[in-house]
């Protein structure tokens, strides 16, 4: 049996993990067809049901992003550029001045020609994102991963001076956003499991389930 499960139902998509030890990694391997598939009903997939490749609506073009930590160290190793230098060269300079490590956006800095150039290292915020109805377990377990992931990066970069020195925190909607979810899970002890991981192979999911 497959580790872990995803079963598209009428009333959404439901995550199964068959196997306690599972990890992140595993979760992304399952849900990654979700992308490609054109049966399920996607909101902003032309008719509906489509592939997310060539996706008009794209929602690369809008993505508020703060990636995980795990992202960001791929992104450190990949581009033969330290963390400072990555900061510099992919992250909204305004953004880090209000105190968050976002990247530049509006579209992403990674997307070219319509498609992510970072696709197979990109963040588990894009990972997971599809415009599809999920069942409420899966929601929170996806958006828990995701968001203690951003904390981690959040965490990292206040710690090792990413930030610049007088960054403080915004003032627009979705940095009070950003900082009001950043702030609930900056004590969580699974914020550790990002600091401590090279890739997502490494983070067990089961920490994860046994808050849902
Ligand atoms: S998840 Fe994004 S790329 Fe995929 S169909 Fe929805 S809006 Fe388009
Ligand atoms: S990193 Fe890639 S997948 Fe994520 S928002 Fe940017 S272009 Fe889209």
């Amino acid at each position: 049996m497959e580790k872990i499960s995803i079963i598209s139902a009428r009333d959404g998509i439901r995550i199964i993990v068959n196997d306690e030890k599972a990890s992140v990694e595993d979760l992304l391997t399952a849900w990654q067809p979700l992308c490609d598939d054109e049966v399920i009903h996607k909101q902003y997939a032309e008719g509906n049901h489509k592939a997310c490749q060539g996706c008009k609506v794209n929602c690369c073009k809008t993505a508020f992003l703060i990636p995980d930590l795990v992202a960001l160290k791929k992104l450190s190793r990949g581009t033969d550029l330290t963390y400072q230098e990555c900061v510099k060269r992919y992250f909204d300079e305004n953004e880090l001045k209000l105190g968050l490590v976002r990247l530049k956006s509006n579209p992403c800095v990674f997307l070219k020609n319509n498609l992510c150039s970072f696709y197979d290292q990109r963040a588990l915020m894009c990972r997971f994102y599809i415009c599809a109805d999920l069942l409420g377990d899966a929601e929170q377990l996806l958006y828990s991963i995701a968001w203690i992931g951003s904390t981690a990066t959040q965490l990292f970069a206040e710690e090792n001076g990413l930030l610049p020195e007088r960054s403080g925190q915004g003032s627009g909607s979705f940095e009070r956003l950003f900082y009001g979810l950043i702030n609930d899970y900056r004590n969580d002890p699974r914020v550790r499991l990002f600091m401590e991981a090279d890739d997502y192979g490494n983070i067990p999911l089961k920490p994860f389930l046994e808050t849902l």
